[in-house]
Order: C-alpha cells, then structure tokens, then sequence
C-alpha cells in the first residue's frame, strides 16, 4: 500500500518516518520504495534525505526530482536555483514509481501549504497523487493546534489519513503526555508515538502493526446495482447503455476505474473552468459552515444578495429583477409563467408561446411544449402538452451572409397569430440539445422588433449558451438583442450544482403585479445558501481567467482542427461557434459503440443524434484540443460510430 508522508511544519521528522515505515515495510518482505519529488537544502549533501531511506536499504538511491540548493521553502529554493516546480511533473514523477513498485512511500516537503511555485502549494501534489496521507507531528507545545489544523485541511480535501505519528515524544514531559490523550479523543485513525533519540529500528517496530493491517479503502464501485436500480438519462432500464464508474475529476481530467480520460463535454456545458477548481471548492465549505438553508419566504441572506449585484454587473442592460430556481427546466417554466402572468394585466387573450423548431428547453411539460415536436417526443405525451406555436427552424447560419426572403415565414405566422402570442421563447444563437445548430442574430433582431410590435414578451433561454461559451458572457451581447425575460443555469455554478434563475425587466415584474397579484412560484430551496455562493465563486473564477480571450483562442483551434473532417464522406457539416465544435455525419451514431472508441483513446466525447461535437473547457490546452478534435475525426474515419 503506497502512502504520502507529510508533516504538520517543517523538521517534525518526516525524512526519519519515511524511513522507518520503508524498514517496516521491508521487513514484511514487501517491494518498496520511498521517494521525495522536491527536497530543499541538497548544496549540503549531508541533508540529503534519499541518504537516510538508502541507509534502509542501498538499492533505494533515487535522487529528487528537484534537488534544490538553498534550505529554504521549495518555491524560494527553486527560484534562487533559476528553475520553477511543475506539478504537473511531480506528478508524472511519482507515477513512475507508482506504477512500477508495490509499495512507494512518498515524502513531501514541509507541511500542506508549503508553496512549490507562485500558484500550488504541497496539498495540491497530495491531491493529485489521491494516496492514503501519514501525518507526523513533533509532539511538543503547540502539536494539537498544528495537527488539528493538518488533520482539517486533508479531510477537507479529501484526502484520508489513517495515521498520525507523533514523533519526538518524551514520556517524562506531561505536555507531551496530554497531547498525546487529546489527540487520542480526536483522532479516528491510528496513533504511533515515537520517542525523540529512537532508532529507525525501534521506530519501524511500532509502525510495523499499521504496514501490516491497514487495507486501503479500495472499493470498487457497484456497476452492478447502479444497472439494476439506477435510472440514466434516455436509456433503457432494462438493457441500459454502458456507464463509466468515474473517482474523481480534476481540470480537463476524468478519472475513471483504471483510466483518465480528457474530456471534452464539459459535463454538458456547465463545467467550463474544469473540475475541481480550488476557489469554487472553498466557498462552498465556507458557506456550509455558517448557513446551508434557509426558506426563502421571509428571510433573505448575503449569498443571494451578493450573486444578484453579481448578476446584474455582467447581465445586459435592462434585466434588472432576479427569480432563482433550482435547474434550467424549472427556469424556463418559470419565464413561461411570467409571460402568462405578465399578459393577464394586460391583454388575456395572449396565452401562447412561439417558438422555433429545433429547440430545446428542458424536461418539465412546460418546457416541454415548447421544445421542438419531434425531437422532444411531443407525439409521446401529446394530451398532456398544451398547444403551442411552432416556427421553422432559421435557415442562415451565423456568421454567413443574411438572406432577408427566410424572414418571410416568420413574419406570416407571427402576424397571423399575433392575438395570441403571450411570448416568443428562443435559444439565442446556438440550439444545443436539439441539434447543436448555430443561426444567424438577424432573426434575433426580427423576432425583438416583432415582439415589441404585437405586444408579446421575448424570452431568451440561455441556460446552455450563458457564462462565456460563445466569448460574452451571453449570447444576447453576442447578438446585440436584449430580451424581456433571460434564463440562465448550467454553467451558473460551474458545474457544481444545480441551480438556475430567471431574470425579467422592471417592467414585466411589475406588470406581473398590478391589480394586486403576486407571481406564482416559490420553489422549497428557493436561493439556496450553498449554491448562491457556489455561483458567485463559479462567476469570480470566470473573470479572473480572461475567458473572451481564450474562448476566442479555442475557437480558432477547433477550426483549424475539425477543418480536416470536411474531406470525410460521412461528414455533412463542420461548425465551429466560441468554444463548440460540431461534425454532423450522415447517419445516427451509435452511442454505445462511439463511446467505447473515446474511452479507448482516452477521451470523454458524447455525441447524440447524428452530431459529434465537443465542448471543452476554456482552460483546455492547444494540445488537448487536438487530442479531441483527432478522437472525432478518428471515430469517423475508422466508422466506429457505426
Ligand atoms: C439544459 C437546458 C435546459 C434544461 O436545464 P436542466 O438544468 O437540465 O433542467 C433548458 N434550456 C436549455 C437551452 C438547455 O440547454
């Protein structure tokens, strides 16, 4: 069983742990290692700490990867030798001799938040190599505050720890003695003392009943009942199609049994920073701390308060009042509702929705009606949906010439309906779940104009598009069109949690209200606590990392990448739109077998209908794009979607 070895402060003896439990190890006969990725302080050769674990054992002579001159912290160290520590390297490092040996036992340097360059710190490195953590204390003045801190911030993390050792003990010294007690009370795990003046032999004695019985928490995920019991996404329950058991996730990386994959969906648009990102993480246990719930109906709260000047900073002008809600499909009801409300103040008669064929708005029945008829299964629950008022698809793609003839359509059944129309509902620009298709802003244009003369609202649904996918923060500033009522989801939390909101004009909020009636809608986790901060961390992270840039960057990338599936037979259509790249092939894919091929080559692409498309995150490097847009040419070309 391969451990981290991690200490709560410098000089607490972690070097002269590592190498007792290499001893212990070695006397149960087992293959073993030890390892220190970084160590400071080697212009003296004498400090060497790969100098102790070869004491231990001769054939344990690795050097660090980064064997710094100066005894100070690895950061300074590394700067004043003219290099920087990479993570990413460290990691590879350690992997190496994970993957080649039984037993690694890797030490780290100083404490959790020991810096290795200007951004990451030791913890970071504990993360990423997800081993079980001793934690070694000097057991002296001062340990239990500096242990509970550790012990904290590793659960916090994630991280287990099953061991802590409090070295440098003195049985005569009754600080030492209560120490010992308390951290016994509050400590789960195992607890080894080791006296100050002990011998790597006597050490590796007392550590030698934890080497033998600690058993890794090594359970496999249950495949077998989430197939009999657990309900996916538009699959069969009776012969469902295959799922990936994931552990983990960090960045553009999926850590699934026995594989990483790249991904590249982004979890369906919402994880557009990647996973796991470290600001995100620490708003949520901040909030947890001091308040997760609270009902909405009489108490307001800092988080909600704070998200919605947020909001309201990078909405476009004129979105002034803030409905939050649990999910985008609830979003999109509730703007239906508004529209609905809106018009009982002001013209009955209007009680339809148009919309455009093509879209996609969710899974609740008003959402429902208004995605298009074949694709979201109208026929399927027919009864059930309320009628409403379908226009065709837009021809022009965005960023082509305009043709004004394919106006004409809309202009005839917007008129010839226009009694009726309570609000028109779009997705602005990008049509995602149905049909990834990209359409030119003039119809956006039209359809405002047109709203504005018959007196009906115009709903954006920007719950797939909002938060920098297309280089704005929404499409609507794209486009250059404000609606009347804006949904937004998805990417609101970075893919953390769900949660959604609905944002009207001053006007249509007030409107709402006359004739004293209030807007009927109250959801029980109404601006929940967790995920108002959630959002606000998620939004802080999207403009510290100059996203309309990179969006711009991973735009032209996609480009010059998916450019050579036009040479493909099957391929019918490439488009690139902000961070989205499309190929359309010529039949339906089948998804089980398309996944299989990703998963093989190590990336995470899920295609629907016949569209393989890929939208990864705006951190995503030019060489994982490659690797992404090559897996779909690939899969093409080899007809593994077949
Ligand atoms: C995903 C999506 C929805 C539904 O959101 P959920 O959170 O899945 O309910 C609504 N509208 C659009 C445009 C979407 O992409």
């Amino acid at each position: 069983m391969s451990l981290f070895i991690t200490g709560t402060d410098t000089d607490v003896g972690k070097t002269f742990i590592t190498a007792s439990l290499l001893k212990a190890y070695l006397d149960l006969g087992k293959d073993a290692v030890a390892i220190k990725p970084v160590q400071s302080g080697c212009e003296n050769s004498d400090a060497l700490d790969t100098k102790v674990y070869k004491s231990v054992n001769p054939n344990n002579n690795f050097s660090p990867l980064y064997a710094l001159n100066l005894a100070t912290s690895p950061h300074l160290a590394a700067k004043a030798d003219g290099v920087e520590i990479e993570l990413e390297k460290c990691v590879n490092y350690c992997n190496e001799f994970l993957s080649n040996h039984k037993e690694v036992l890797v030490e780290g340097a100083g404490g959790l938040f020991v810096p290795l360059n200007d951004n990451q710190t030791m913890i970071d490195l504990i993360k990423r190599l997800d081993l079980p953590t001793v934690l070694v204390a000097s057991n002296k003045l001062g340990a239990i505050n500096h242990t509970i801190l550790s012990l904290k911030t590793l659960k916090n993390y994630g991280i287990k720890t099953p061991l802590l050792v409090l070295n440098l003990s003195d049985e005569k010294s009754e600080i030492s003695r209560s120490n010992i007690e308390y951290l016994r009370l509050n400590f789960k795990g195992e607890i080894v003392v080791i006296n100050s003046g002990e011998s790597i032999d006597s050490a590796s004695k007392k550590l030698l009943n934890f080497v033998k019985n600690f058993k890794p928490n090594t359970q496999k995920i249950d495949l077998e009942f989430d197939k009999n019991h657990l309900f996916h996404p538009y699959t069969s329950s009776i012969s469902p199609l295959k799922s990936y058991g994931v552990k983990s996730a960090n960045g553009s990386y999926i850590e699934v049994e026995g594989k990483t994959l790249l991904d590249g969906m982004c979890s369906w648009w919402c994880a557009y920073g990647g996973y796991n990102i470290p600001s995100i993480n620490s708003s949520i246990i901040k909030q947890i701390n001091s308040l997760s719930h609270i009902m909405f109906g009489g108490f307001t709260h800092a988080p909600a308060i704070n998200l919605g000047k947020k909001l309201l900073e990078i909405l476009p002008k004129g979105m002034d009042k803030i409905f939050y809600c649990d999910s985008g499909s609830v979003s999109v009801e509730v703007a239906l509702k508004m529209a609905i409300q809106y018009q009982q103040n002001k013209d009955p008669n209007k009680n339809k929705i148009l919309t455009i064929l093509g879209g996609y708005h969710g899974d609740t029945f008003g959402a429902m009606g208004v995605c298009d008829p074949t694709t979201g299964m109208h026929s399927m629950f027919g009864g059930i949906l309320s009628k409403q008022i379908f226009a065709p698809k837009p021809k022009c793609k965005f960023g082509e010439i305009f043709d004004e003839k394919t106006l004409k359509p809309y202009e005839e059944i917007i008129s010839k309906n226009s009694d009726k129309i309570a609000a028109i509902i779009v997705e602005p620009l990008v049509q995602g779940a149905g049909g990834m298709w990209f359409y030119h802003e003039n119809y956006l244009k039209f359809l405002r104009k047109k709203c504005d003369e018959i007196g009906a609202l115009l709903i954006f649904d920007e719950v797939a598009t909002g938060f920098g996918r297309l280089g704005e923060y929404f499409a609507s500033s794209v486009a250059g069109v404000t609606p009347d009522i804006m949904c937004i989801g998805k990417a609101l939390t970075a893919g953390y949690m769900s949660f959604a909101a609905t944002i009207c004009t001053k006007d249509v909020a007030d409107t709402i209200c006359q004739n004293k009636r209030v807007f009927m809608h109250g959801p029980t986790f109404m601006a929940n606590p967790l995920a108002c901060s959630v959002a606000l961390a998620s939004i802080e992270y999207l403009q510290s990392i100059n996203f309309k840039n990179r969006v711009k960057d991973i735009e032209k990338e996609l480009k010059f990448e998916l450019e050579k599936c036009k040479k493909l037979p099957e391929v019918v259509d490439v488009r690139v739109f902000g961070a989205i790249g499309v190929v359309e092939i010529d039949s339906e894919v089948n998804v089980e077998k398309i996944q299989e091929f990703f998963v093989e080559n190590g990336v995470w692409i899920r295609p629907f209908g016949k569209n393989i498309y890929t939208m990864p995150q705006f951190n995503v490097t030019k060489d994982e794009l490659k690797k992404l847009c090559d897996a779909i040419y690939e899969s093409i070309k080899t007809r593994s979607y077949k």
